[in-house]
């Protein structure tokens, strides 16, 4: 399994749930890396923003801001050592997230099935782009999709982003959840649009708002929360900014 590294260790951490439907929950992360989308404001840019790469971040111009090398923020490891470094917390909670989880389908199952005869009472979220259609054999182990279909505002092509048949399945799973990434009132149209096309029951619509400080969340929940109401959808912070900042691993 291909994860992110962070001082030379695969980040695997134990920490509360910081987003969407779980906010607040005890979780084991597990930071795969490689992504198949290229957010422009992308926080865990350090899954696939490579040197020498065409994509564009908006840090890329920043004095002290270097794409990564690719090499250096990758860990290669094999399902049974992930497994290892997992049952480390006594967690029941583990949270497969990215980069993009779903690019790496074939591992993930091998780690579940260990990790489901290892853990009573597991329980397995995945973070996705809503671009990839999960596996039935990885599906089966599963327990609930944190789905993020990305807007304009991520600067990627709709024709990337927006995967019709992927997301008609994930919209009708029980285990699935919408959180939208929240910029502007200008995006909130394109987010109507798409609850609309999939059918998203609103108790199943979470609007974060998009930024990495606690003063800019600040802003913006002041307006979103009122869309939420109006619109009967959830409202989630970025409970994890407020509590350790702009960090890795927490
Ligand atoms: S889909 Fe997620 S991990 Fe991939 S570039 Fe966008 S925000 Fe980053």
């Amino acid at each position: 399994m291909k994860l992110a590294s962070l001082n030379g260790a695969p980040e695997i951490f134990h920490t509360i749930q910081g987003e969407g439907k779980s906010l607040g929950m005890p979780s084991v992360f597990v930071r795969l890396s490689l992504c198949n989308l290229h957010c422009i404001w992308c926080d865990t840019d350090y899954t696939w923003n490579w040197k020498g790469t065409r994509f564009t971040h908006v840090r890329d111009n920043e004095p002290d801001y270097e794409k990564y090398e690719q090499d250096e923020m990758i860990i290669t490891m094999d399902p049974e050592s992930v497994a290892n470094l997992v049952l480390r917390y006594d967690c029941p909670n583990i949270v497969l997230t990215g980069g993009e989880p779903l690019m790496q389908q074939d591992e993930l199952t091998r780690l579940l099935s260990i990790l489901r005869h290892q853990i009573p009472g597991l329980h397995v979220e995945i973070e996705t782009n809503g671009t990839l259609k999960p596996q039935t054999s990885l599906a089966d182990l599963i327990d609930q999709y944190n789905v993020s279909p990305k807007l304009a505002n991520s600067n990627n092509k709709k024709s990337l982003r927006d995967k019709p048949e992927v997301m008609r399945y994930l919209a009708s799973s029980v285990k699935s959840n919408f959180k939208f990434v929240v910029d502007g009132r200008d995006d909130l149209s394109e987010v109507l649009e798409l609850v609309q096309n999939y059918s998203i029951p609103p108790r199943k619509v979470y609007l974060m708002p998009q930024g990495t400080s606690p003063e800019t969340l600040k802003e913006k929940r002041s307006w979103l929360t009122d869309v939420c109401m109006e619109n009967n959808f959830n409202f989630t912070d970025r409970m994890h900014i407020h509590l350790f900042g702009n960090k890795r691993s927490v």
